[in-house]
C-alpha cells in the first residue's frame, strides 16, 4: 500500500531532496552507500514501497548517478547533507524549515520515527553494518 503522506509533505521531501542534492553534488555524491541504501529501505518498506536494487555494490544508485527511490519514500537520505552545509546560515534555515515540516507529518511519526520494529531494525542494522540492504 502507498505511503499516506500529506501532498505538502512529500513537496517538502521533494524541496528539500533538491536542496541536499545540490549541496551533494559540489561533494561529488560520496555520502551513497550500502549501509544507507539499508536505512532507506527500511524507510521506504515501512512507508509501504518496495525498493528495487538495480546495483551489486550500492543497491539503489542508478547508474546516471541518481538514487532509483522517489524522495518521499527516502525521507532520510532525502533530507541527509554533510554538517559543514549547515555552516551557511540561510542553508541551514531553509534546510530547517524543511525538516520541521516533515517530521511533524503524522505518518512519518507513525511508521518510522516512533515505529519501534523500524527503530528496532535501524538499531541491528547500526550494529551490523554488513546487513545493510538486506534485511528482510
Ligand atoms: S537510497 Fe539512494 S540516496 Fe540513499 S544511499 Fe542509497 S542510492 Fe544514495
Amino acid at each position: 500500500m502507498p505511503s499516506k503522506l500529506k501532498e505538502s509533505t512529500i513537496n517538502n521531501l521533494c524541496k528539500i531532496k533538491e536542496m541536499t542534492s545540490a549541496a551533494c553534488a559540489k561533494d561529488g555524491f560520496g555520502c551513497c552507500s550500502n549501509f544507507f541504501c539499508g536505512i532507506a529501505k527500511l524507510e521506504a518498506e515501512a512507508l509501504g514501497y518496495t525498493p528495487v536494487a538495480v546495483s551489486d555494490d550500492i543497491p539503489y544508485l542508478g547508474k546516471d548517478g541518481a538514487c532509483v527511490i522517489p524522495p518521499e519514500f527516502r525521507p532520510g537520505c532525502s533530507m541527509y547533507v554533510c554538517p559543514e552545509h549547515l555552516e551557511d546560515r540561510k542553508f541551514r534555515r531553509c534546510w530547517e524549515k524543511h525538516r520541521k515540516k516533515i517530521l511533524s507529518d503524522p505518518v512519518i511519526k507513525d511508521k518510522i520515527t516512533n515505529n519501534q520494529e523500524v527503530n528496532d531494525k535501524l538499531q541491528e542494522l547500526i550494529n551490523n553494518p554488513e546487513l545493510a540492504a538486506r534485511l528482510d
